[in-house]
């Protein structure tokens, strides 16, 4: 029997309870990866595990909010005693906030943005770096958008929050260019999730690539052949 291309790898994934992010741990721990899943339904968690599970992989639960950063500190310490390493970051959680005008977007909403799409994957690099470099070939990869370059009415939240995790990431990868880490961004374009249904609610979703579509490029990007840094790749172009 041929081994599985991502087997003894161990991958978080954030936002793996349902969308993107379930279907992207589903493909890498159906490539052999163990998937550490972090989300705060637990409910979407569970039949992720059970999907996993059916498809001969493994996974460790992690019901957590991202905004509980002093849990984020002891996520690394935790994957340390475990495993003493980590070869695969998905970071790939996010918020859409509220699609309103800049100057009416509510502080409260403004900071969840920041919390969840930027503070969190900084306080998981933070946390994580040691433990990916400690990997042969530590692969991160954050969930960005178009909007991070595009200046749309009414998305000034979403797309301002984008532009600083893309910030953040290329930064982290120029850094990582000595290592064996190697850090990119994917941009998946209009994807069938419950995100995209509340962005655009009168959509016709059936015409729109699903998350299962998308997830062979993000196990690609995220494989240790994969040498490419601080690339911003766009689903729809690869
Ligand atoms: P979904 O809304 O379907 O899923 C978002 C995921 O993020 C869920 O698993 C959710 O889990 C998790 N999440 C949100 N807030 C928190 C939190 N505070 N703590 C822990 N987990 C959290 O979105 P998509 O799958 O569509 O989006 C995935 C990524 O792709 C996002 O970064 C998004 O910005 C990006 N993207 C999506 C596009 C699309 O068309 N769908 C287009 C461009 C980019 P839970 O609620 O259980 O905590």
């Amino acid at each position: 029997m041929t081994e599985k291309s991502l087997a003894n790898r161990v991958a978080l994934v954030t936002g793996a309870s349902r969308g993107i992010g379930r279907a992207a741990a589903l493909a890498l721990a159906t490539e052999g990866a163990h998937v550490i899943a972090l989300a705060r339904t637990v409910g979407g968690l569970e039949e992720l595990d059970d999907e996993i599970t059916a498809a001969g992989g493994s996974a460790t639960l992690v019901p957590l909010d991202l905004k509980d950063f002093e849990a984020l500190d002891r996520l690394g310490a935790s994957i340390f005693e475990r495993w003493e390493k980590l070869d695969i970051f998905l970071g790939n959680a996010g918020v859409l906030g509220v699609l309103t005008l800049v100057s009416h977007l509510s502080p409260k909403a403004f900071q969840e943005l920041l919390d969840v799409n930027v503070t969190a994957n900084w306080r998981l690099i933070r946390s994580l770096d040691p433990l990916l470099k400690l990997s042969d070939a530590g692969r991160v990869l954050f969930v960005s958008s178009t909007l991070a370059q595009e200046a749309r009415p009414f998305w000034g939240g979403y797309a301002m929050s984008k532009a600083a995790l893309e910030s953040l990431a290329l930064t982290y990868a120029a850094e990582c260019a000595t290592t064996h880490v190697r850090v990119n961004l994917l941009n998946p374009g209009a994807t069938r999730t419950a995100m995209r249904s509340k962005a655009m609610p009168g959509e016709d979703a059936s015409t729109l690539p699903t998350p299962q579509d998308i997830a062979p490029l993000i196990v690609k990007m995220l494989s240790p052949s994969f040498s490419e840094n601080g690339a911003r790749i766009d689903a729809c172009m690869a």
